[in-house]
């Protein structure tokens, strides 16, 4: 009787362990699969948002967006060799800090350190766009400051510096130098070439990004119409608070989403 009462609590406490060790393994595979579900999100957003940047001339035939993997030093982003406007979740590519492809089917862009250069110096920076627009570029050829001369554009009242270097930023040392010329700002202009900008979301830097070239066209046209007095910095602070929450950010991000959708036909 002893034998088998012994026999059965050993049987139990076999039990018990197989339901614990199965409970953890469930919850380490639920870890995993969210870990993979938040990949997958992350790469559908960027390859949405590089469509709805191309939409608005923002991205050409080049250009991309990239976001950091929280938690790791891993970093999607969209790839070399696809048409902008026709990207998917499936075409983003993943590499690691040192700009190295670690998965993906397509290649890894020639430019890949303009966003590994940032996240290395940047731990806050969570998502980069690299944009080739014309009127915030127009800024690095005549050196004169963007300043901040609409409401959206107060984001950038601390100064846009330029990175002054003419050609692709493809080597670690030119990624360290765009990082260390963006400093702590929002976004840096490239010399005759375009403009890095960040953001603690996908969604924020999609959305300045918009900003940016918004806020420059108009300057442009400011300056050709009389002369251009940008805001005080209170008056930049003021609007920074009013039109850049979250909830601005995501009416935004909506407001493209929509647009996008609704010039899509059914299929
Ligand atoms: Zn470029």
């Amino acid at each position: 009787m002893i034998a088998y009462r012994k026999k059965s609590a050993l049987l139990f406490v076999v039990a018990l362990a197989a339901v614990v060790t199965a409970a953890g393994g469930v919850r380490a595979t639920e870890q995993s699969r969210s870990l993979t579900t938040d990949v997958e999100l992350l790469k559908v957003k960027i390859a949405q948002a590089t469509r709805m940047l191309a939409r608005e001339g923002i991205i050409a035939s080049s250009g991309h967006v990239s976001a950091r993997i929280p938690g790791t030093d891993r970093v999607v982003i969209g790839p070399a060799d696809v048409t902008r406007d026709i990207l998917t979740g499936a075409d983003i590519v993943t590499v690691d800090l040192n700009s190295r492809k670690i998965s993906g089917k397509r290649r890894e862009p020639l430019e890949t350190e303009i966003h590994t250069g940032i996240y290395r110096a940047r731990r806050d920076v969570m998502a980069v766009v690299h944009s080739h627009a014309v009127h915030s570029v127009v800024f690095s050829v005549t050196k004169k400051p963007i300043l901040p001369i609409s409401v959206h554009g107060a984001i950038f009242a601390d100064g846009v510096p330029t990175f002054e270097h003419v050609g692709h930023v493809n080597t670690r040392d030119l990624g360290d130098g765009l990082a260390r010329a963006l400093g702590l700002h929002r976004a840096v202009l490239v010399k005759m070439h375009g403009a890095a900008i960040v953001g603690a979301s996908i969604e924020e830097a999609f959305v300045a990004a918009l900003q940016l070239e918004e806020n420059a066209e108009k300057q442009l046209w400011a300056a050709a119409t009389g002369t251009v007095e940008p805001m005080t910095a209170e008056e930049a602070a003021r609007s920074v608070r009013q039109s850049f929450q979250p909830s601005s950010i995501q009416k935004r991000w909506q407001y493209y989403q929509d647009l996008e959708r609704v010039a899509t036909p059914p299929r």
